[in-house]
């Protein structure tokens, strides 16, 4: 069975864990990319999700090298940390922009497809910090938890059509996004999580591809954590 996905921000990080998984299982998988080329073995096409011309634009080269999206994986994501005092309406905008608005804008763009097709798989990757809260992050985790509202909305919506939509939400992986922090920051992570360490992005990839797969055609509306159990109880 091969698939038509796409996988936003796939150029890396989770995003490229994911899309490699889903290549290795024999589907075609695009990924978009800002910068720099696409990843060797992927077809990338140039997107920014701010920008709704270039989702459109994104969306017609995919089909035209794979067919309608019937996997979509909304993975792209910033951050722009900042305590509240000090954040300013750019910092707070802009990761909202981002994270939740961009996701609309490729969530409603792949529904069309799908919405067409009577079937299709939404996946849109959130994190433990939406539901958990964090200091410093009160834009991240405000874009995060909205993710839950818009997916859970979207199962209620689309699952006449056999569309599911469900969250992952990713405790802390090992990517350039924690590189980031500082040692010290990085030891006071580890130090809350039950199993002591930070996730590789393929264990956040492989829950992914499970609520894709067809043993899991009954579930739309879940939120799945992938967090070490750092966030057990949300
Ligand atoms: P990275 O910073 O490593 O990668 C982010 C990806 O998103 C890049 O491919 C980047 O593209 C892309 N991206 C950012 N902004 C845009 C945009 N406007 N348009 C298109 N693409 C964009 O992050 P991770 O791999 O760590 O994170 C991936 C997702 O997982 C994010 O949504 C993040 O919030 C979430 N997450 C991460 C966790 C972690 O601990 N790392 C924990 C929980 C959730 P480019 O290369 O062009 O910049």
């Amino acid at each position: 069975m091969s698939r038509s996905v796409l996988v936003t921000g796939g150029n890396r990080g989770i995003g490229l864990a994911i899309a490699r998984a889903f290549a290795e299982t024999g589907d075609s998988v695009a990924v978009t990319h800002r910068s720099g080329e696409a990843p060797e073995g992927l077809f990338g096409v140039r997107c920014d999700i701010t920008d709704p011309e270039q989702v459109e634009q994104a969306y017609k080269q995919v089909e035209e090298e794979q067919g309608p999206v019937e996997v979509l994986v909304a993975n792209a994501g910033i951050t722009r940390d900042q305590l509240l005092l000090r954040m300013s309406e750019e910092d707070f905008s802009a990761v909202l922009e981002t994270n939740l608005t961009g996701t609309f804008r490729v969530v409603k763009r792949a529904s069309r497809g799908m919405l067409r097709a009577r079937r299709g798989r939404i996946v849109l990757i959130s994190s433990v910090v939406g539901l958990l809260g964090s200091a410093g992050q009160a834009n991240y985790a405000a874009s995060k938890a909205g993710l839950v509202g818009f997916a859970r909305s979207l199962a209620r919506e689309l699952g006449s059509r056999n569309i599911t939509c469900n969250v992952v939400a990713p405790g802390f992986v090992d990517t350039d996004m924690t590189r980031a922090l500082s040692e010290e920051q990085r030891a006071g992570i580890v130090a809350q999580v039950p199993l002591g360490r930070y996730a590789e992005p393929a264990e956040i990839a492989a829950a992914v591809r499970f609520l894709a797969s067809p043993e899991a055609a009954y579930i739309t509306g879940a939120v799945i954590p992938v967090d070490g159990g750092l966030g057990m109880g949300h």
